[in-house]
């Protein structure tokens, strides 16, 4: 058993270069995070090996013992977590759980209503190119003026189109919803209410943003942003679809399920429900917060720098640049000239293609999981400020942001 650097040099250079870029720029990819490193020695543990198609305690395959037991403790954490009744924790991704969710409430042809992609929802909630777009009967609601979602129309297009399905969930939003008001109108035109939390799940595990299973039929989540652990999905749900809901996942769309992960999904369930990760919860809003009052300063303003919504109550931020003189992309890549990861996002009615946008996606979860306090917030969100400005100093800028690393290293124990 030859180690990857020898059995492979190519790939393990690559996986190196990579620790390093992580450790040595600064992660605001909203839907980011750094898993720990117990969740990763679960994630690349022997259970890659294991055959275990169908759910514990009834499999398909011999040898199921020890993959029953942590896939069980997965199940048992996140209903613990969430106040769930019901959980799967097969789905490989944040899609694969919404496909399977989708297809247990709703039949091809079947109308849902969702966030328009454009104004911040999923491509899971009815893009055109998507399984959710091809095969479903698409309507779509949009925020208003104001940023925010606007509810009347949720509630005239609902009661105009009947749909089977309402999707209340969010890719780029910086708002919290509305759930009571979702369920209202989804009980009013006997429509099934679904929740897709994969951004805000682990504010909710905080107690920091309302819980969504105390209102929807269904809740998706990924694992993999705010919640902090490995990439994938879960399905929760009241215990009266756990049927249809096991069998969408599979054998619906799925075969064998990646018993290392859901053993990593454990671990970080476990994670999860600590003081510390509350706390650091805490400092992932707080983060957003600082970062939306820098980036509406009067400085800010006047370099054409907005926020949508005014603010944020949420771990993301969304910049406005319809009156800068950058674009998405252009401000995307000064802000990577400086070490600082973010993501081009188009706003609402964005006058430039998808491919450069007129906005950028900026997060704090990657970042508050690497130890930032409000100060560092702050700090950081003035480097960002500047970068954004006509004129600004590119070096200055980048040995702040080296500061800022090297004061918070990430994975020591992985090695430099
Ligand atoms: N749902 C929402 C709201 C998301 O933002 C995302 C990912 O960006 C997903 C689902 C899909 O997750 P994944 O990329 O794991 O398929």
């Amino acid at each position: 058993n030859t180690p990857l650097h020898e059995l492979d040099p190519d790939v393990a250079a690559a996986v190196d270069a990579e620790l390093r870029r992580q450790q040595s720029t600064l992660e605001m990819i909203a839907s980011e995070n750094f898993a720990p490193v117990a969740v990763m020695e679960a994630q690349g543990s022997v259970l890659t090996n294991k055959y275990a198609e169908g759910y514990p305690g009834r499999r398909y395959y011999g040898g199921c013992e020890h993959v029953d037991v942590t896939e069980q403790i997965a199940i048992d954490r996140v209903k613990d977590l969430f106040g769930a009744e019901y959980a799967n924790v097969q789905p490989h991704s944040g899609a694969s759980a919404n496909q399977a969710a989708l297809f247990a409430l709703a039949q091809p042809g079947d109308t849902i209503l969702g966030l328009d992609l454009a104004h911040g929802g999923h491509l899971t909630h009815g893009m055109r190119l998507n399984f959710s777009g091809k095969q479903f009967n698409v309507v779509a609601y949009h925020v208003d003026d104001a940023g925010l979602v606007d509810m009347a129309e949720v509630e005239r297009l609902a009661k105009e189109h009947r749909p089977k399905v309402i999707i209340a969930g969010w890719s780029a939003y910086p708002r919290q919803l509305d759930f009571a008001e979702f369920r209202r109108i989804a009980d009013e035109v006997e429509a099934y209410l679904w929740v897709d939390m994969a951004h805000f799940a682990g504010l909710v595990a905080a107690g920091l943003h309302p819980n969504p299973v105390e209102y929807a039929d269904v809740v998706t989540s990924t694992t993999h942003k705010t919640l902090g652990g490995p990439r994938g999905g879960i399905i929760l749900a009241r215990k009266d679809f756990a049927k249809k809901l096991n069998s969408s996942v599979f054998p619906g769309f799925q075969g064998g399920p990646l018993e290392h992960v859901i053993a990593a999904k454990a671990v970080s369930f476990k994670v999860a429900a600590s003081e510390e990760f509350k706390e650091r919860q805490r400092r992932t809003v707080e983060g957003a917060r600082l970062l939306a009052e820098r980036l509406t300063a009067p400085d800010a303003r006047e370099a054409g720098v907005n926020v949508l919504s005014g603010g944020t109550d949420v771990h993301l931020v969304l910049v406005d640049l319809r009156d800068s003189e950058l674009d998405g992309q252009q401000a995307e890549d000064r802000l990577h000239e400086v070490g600082i990861t973010v993501n081009r996002n188009a706003v609402p009615n964005d006058p430039r293609p998808p491919m450069v946008t007129s906005g950028l996606r900026i997060g704090t979860p990657a970042l508050a999981t690497r130890g930032f306090t409000a100060e560092d917030f702050a700090e950081v969100a003035d480097v960002i400020a500047e970068a954004l400005k006509p004129s600004y100093d590119a070096q200055a800028l980048r040995a702040r942001v080296t500061a800022l690393a090297e004061k918070h290293p990430l994975y020591p124990e992985l090695g430099k």
